[in-house]
Formats: C-alpha cells, sequence, structure tokens
C-alpha cells in the first residue's frame, strides 16, 4: 500500500495535493485509493475500489474539498489482510472522544488478531477486517490521554512492520515500526506546508522537497506549532529489501539509499556472480531495467530492448486468479525484433509464482531467442512476507516447493541464476535489511493466529 499526508497552515488545495501524492503512489496498490480532509471542523473521507483515477473524477473530488483545508491523509490499497471488499477500502474513520480520526496503513501487524480477540472480549466493535481498525480502536479506547500519547502506546501494544498516517481534525500524525520495515518519509513545501508519504516521489509531486525519513519507531506529528518528533521505541532497523528490489518507484530514495541506484548495483552483482555467454542484455520492463543496466555494465554484453511493456497495462501480479494473470501478461508485454537469433539474457527482479516468468521465455523463444539465460535480481522466494508485502501464499511460491533446477526446467530458461542475499544485501546497504522471505529471518516477529475472516 502507499500513504500520504499533508498539513499547510495556509489554504492550500488539499483534496487535489492529496490526489497528486496518491497518483505517484499508483505503483504501491492498484485496488481501491481513499482520501479525508478537514479544514479544523469539517472532516470528509471519499474511498472505494479503483485507481485513484477512477475512484476520483471531478466530482467526486469535489466532495471532499474545502476551502480552509487545513489536514488530509490518502491511502492506495493492494490487499494483505482482509479480503479485497469496498468496507475494507482506507483511510478508515471513526469517531472518539479526540475527535474524528482518520487512518491510513502500510503493512502489517502480526499480533493484531490476538490484540483484536482482546478487544472484542472487551466489548470493542468492529466495522472491518482490516487490521488497521485495531490500531484505530487501540488509540480511540485511551479515552483519558491526548492524541500522541494514545498513538504511542498504540504503537508499543501492537508489533510487526507498518507505516501509517493518522489526522485528526487539526493534526497530521506519522509514525513507522520499530525495525524501520516499512517506509515513511516527510517532506516540506516552499510554502511550510508538511507533507508525510511512503516514498519521495510523492512529496516531489505536490512540490515539496525531501526533509528527511521517519526513524524505525519514531512518532512524528504536524499541527499550527509545525513539526514535532517523539522515539516511542526502536528495534534494529531492517528495512525492506523488497523496496529496493522492486516495490519502489525508481526515482525515489529511501533510508539514504536511491532505488535505482541500488537495483544497478543488484545487475552488477548478478553479473559477477552469475557470468554467461550471449549477445544481448533484456530486461523484464520495468521493474528489471535496473538490473539489467547494471548487468550489461558489468559484463560488458549489450543492452537491447527486446519486451515492449505496453504502457497502459498495470501490474500483472494484482489480478486476482491465475487465468486472469496469465491473460494479462500478454497484454503487457511483447518481444521486439532485437532478440531474433540472438542469445538473450533475461533480467527480472523476482520470481514469485514462476508463471509470469514462463511466458516470458516463451514469448522470447516465439520470437527466435535462439538461448534465454534468465538472471533474477533477488534470491528465491521461499517465505511467506507478515509485513505487508504480498508475494503470495506459502504453497503458491515456486522456489518453496522446487529446486533452481526444476524452477529452470519449469520456465523453460536455458540457465537460470539468482543473486546471493550477501550480494543483495551489498547492493542496498550492507547488512541489516529485512531478508524474511528469503531465508525465514523474521526481524519484527510472525504471527501467531492468521485467519482475519474466521474472526467476528
Ligand atoms: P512470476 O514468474 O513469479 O509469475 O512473476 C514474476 C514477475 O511478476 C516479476 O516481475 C515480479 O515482479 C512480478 N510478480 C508476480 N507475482 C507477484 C507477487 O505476487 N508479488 C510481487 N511482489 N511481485 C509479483
Ligand atoms: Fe520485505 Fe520480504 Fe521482509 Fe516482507 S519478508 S518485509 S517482502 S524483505
Ligand atoms: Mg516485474
Amino acid at each position: 500500500c502507499g500513504v500520504f499526508g499533508m498539513y499547510s497552515a495556509t489554504p492550500v488545495d488539499l483534496a487535489w495535493m492529496t490526489y497528486l501524492g496518491l497518483f505517484a503512489l499508483q505503483h504501491r496498490g492498484q485496488e481501491a485509493a481513499g482520501i479525508c480532509v478537514s479544514d479544523g471542523e469539517k472532516f470528509h473521507v471519499e474511498k472505494d475500489l479503483g485507481l485513484v483515477t477512477q475512484v476520483f473524477d471531478e466530482r467526486k473530488l469535489d466532495t471532499v474539498r474545502l476551502a480552509n483545508a487545513r489536514v488530509s491523509i490518502g491511502h492506495v490499497r493492494y490487499s494483505t489482510t482482509g479480503s479485497n471488499l469496498r468496507f475494507n477500502a482506507q483511510p478508515l474513520t471513526t469517531r472518539t472522544n479526540k475527535g474524528v480520526l482518520g487512518l491510513a496503513h502500510n503493512g502489517n501487524f502480526v499480533n493484531a488478531l490476538e490484540v483484536r480477540k482482546g478487544l472484542l472480549d472487551e466489548g470493542a466493535l468492529f466495522q472491518t477486517t482490516n487490521d488497521s481498525e485495531v490500531m484505530l480502536n487501540l488509540i480511540a479506547r485511551q479515552a483519558k490521554e491526548d492524541l500522541i500519547t494514545a498513538t504511542a502506546n498504540a504503537m508499543r501494544e501492537l508489533r510487526g512492520g507498518y507505516a501509517c498516517v493518522l489526522m485528526s481534525r487539526t493534526q497530521l500524525v506519522g509514525f513507522r515500526d520499530p525495525n524501520g520495515v516499512r517506509p515513511l518519509v516527510i517532506g516540506q513545501r516552499d510554502d511550510g506546508a508538511w507533507v508525510m508519504a511512503s516514498e519521495p516521489s510523492a512529496l516531489y509531486a505536490v512540490g515539496a522537497r525531501l526533509i528527511r525519513d521517519v526513524q524505525p519507531g519514531e512518532l512524528v506529528w504536524a499541527d499550527r506549532d509545525g513539526l514535532h518528533s517523539m522515539m516511542v521505541h526502536a528495534a534494529r532497523h531492517t528495512p525492506c529489501a523488497f523496496e529496493w528490489i522492486y516495490f519502489a518507484r525508481p526515482d525515489s530514495t529511501l533510508d539514504g539509499v536511491s532505488i535505482h541506484e541500488s537495483r544497478v548495483r543488484m545487475g552488477e552483482q548478478l553479473a559477477r556472480e552469475r557470468p554467461v555467454e550471449a549477445d544481448i542484455v533484456v530486461p523484464v520492463p520495468d521493474s528489471g531495467i535496473g538490473a539489467a543496466i547494471g548487468y550489461a555494465r558489468a559484463s560488458g554484453i549489450p543492452f537491447d530492448y527486446g519486451l515492449y511493456k505496453n504502457p497502459y497495462a498495470g501490474r500483472t501480479f494484482i489480478a486476482p486468479t491465475q487465468e486472469a494473470r496469465e491473460l494479462k501478461v500478454k497484454m503487457k508485454l511483447s518481444p521486439t525484433s532485437a532478440v531474433r537469433g540472438k542469445r538473450v539474457i533475461l533480467i527480472d527482479d523476482s520470481i514469485v509464482r514462476g508463471t509470469t516468468s514462463r511466458q516470458i521465455v516463451n514469448l522470447l523463444r516465439e520470437a527466435g531467442a535462439t538461448e534465454v539465460h534468465f538472471r533474477v535480481s533477488s534470491p528465491p522466494i521461499t517465505q511467506p512476507c507478515f509485513y505487508g508485502i504480498d508475494t503470495a501464499a506459502r504453497k503458491e511460491l515456486v522456489a518453496s516447493t522446487h529446486t533452481i533446477e526444476e524452477i529452470r526446467e519449469l520456465i523453460g530458461a536455458d540457465t537460470l541464476s539468482f543473486i546471493s542475499e550477501r550480494g543483495l544485501e551489498a547492493a542496498i546497504q550492507g547488512p541489516g535489511v529485512c531478508l524474511a522471505c528469503f531465508n525465514g529471518d523474521y526481524p519484527a516477529g510472525t504471527p501467531l493466529l492468521n485467519d482475519v475472516d474466521k474472526l467476528a
């Protein structure tokens, strides 16, 4: 998911700004979008299933627009917990003794179901199956505490990988899990308005510059007195490796490490670890481009434009069924004449189920490639993610049930190799990133209960 929030002491069209911010974060989730805006008195919210541009046309945006808007938040969603239902769209809003609150959330709380069960036993009500509602309930139930103290206490109770923006009528709040697994950055515009977002690309979209990353375990808030910060509880910093491998935009920099440059380094590393003789290096667009540039650079084998990506197609993994995913691959990718008669090194960021990869290898062979050497800029994904990246259930992960040789055969490549864990770490920022989906070492814990839809 992607989150965005803005606080402005001077009148700014925050409905429009939030729309722009979410548009820049669309790659982080295409299932649902939502915006909340307040002017200190009124509190408007609109959300629905669909892309930002589908949910918000001119008329819909007008319904959240306020002349003297002060605070806003927004969310783009793909479902990790809770099904893809309209009532699970975010921001979630609720009325409390602290006034109306809105929350937008990226990631997962691994103990949300235990906490939710405890709250239900005390008589709490839940409207959704979304674990963000657990956070909102924890905050709302601390009736004697102010919003900031209540939020800090809720952060101490919930574990996992998460980054959230929260708003009242007068405050914008942001916070990041103790391991900093999920990203959150702070920006500011020349007019003084504060912005919080999952990625810097959303700051630039609203004319703000990057001030800094929110630190692991840090709670920040913006109000009429400016920006404030409180360290709640920090642990070992283990940001999600997948942000650099695949998820974040190449023009973003997270925790001081450029996404594009790290992808180039992954490709260079892969070329050193897994060399092969061939004629051209071809990326699977768009997420394989950075690594293919690096592979070509380090190997001396020319980069070429062997696959065209239809820019109007979305990300294939969002399609809900296997058949839908397979048809979407052809909607999205087709080979160019560059591959005819060539030995191709094909570079992609990851192999999840293996189905897309198989079709792409097939497309290249049909187009006349004589050999296809598949190189992957992440290690084999063998474990599920519990921190908000939907890398599919374990039984669907091809690398959890097959050896590399079996995967090679399955996808029909001449050779297949993955980057090493150490090589990946080096390409990102040295030791410390979360690699749990590759090695099962979960820095922020794992869930005890995990069937949300069976609970009340
Ligand atoms: P596969 O061959 O595993 O079907 O698809 C691999 C390609 O699709 C890669 O480019 C990868 O980025 C993307 N992909 C497919 N499914 C998923 C998924 O469930 N999660 C993520 N993060 N990426 C996926
Ligand atoms: Fe990222 Fe994988 Fe860790 Fe999930 S398990 S946070 S996808 S590195
Ligand atoms: Mg891809």
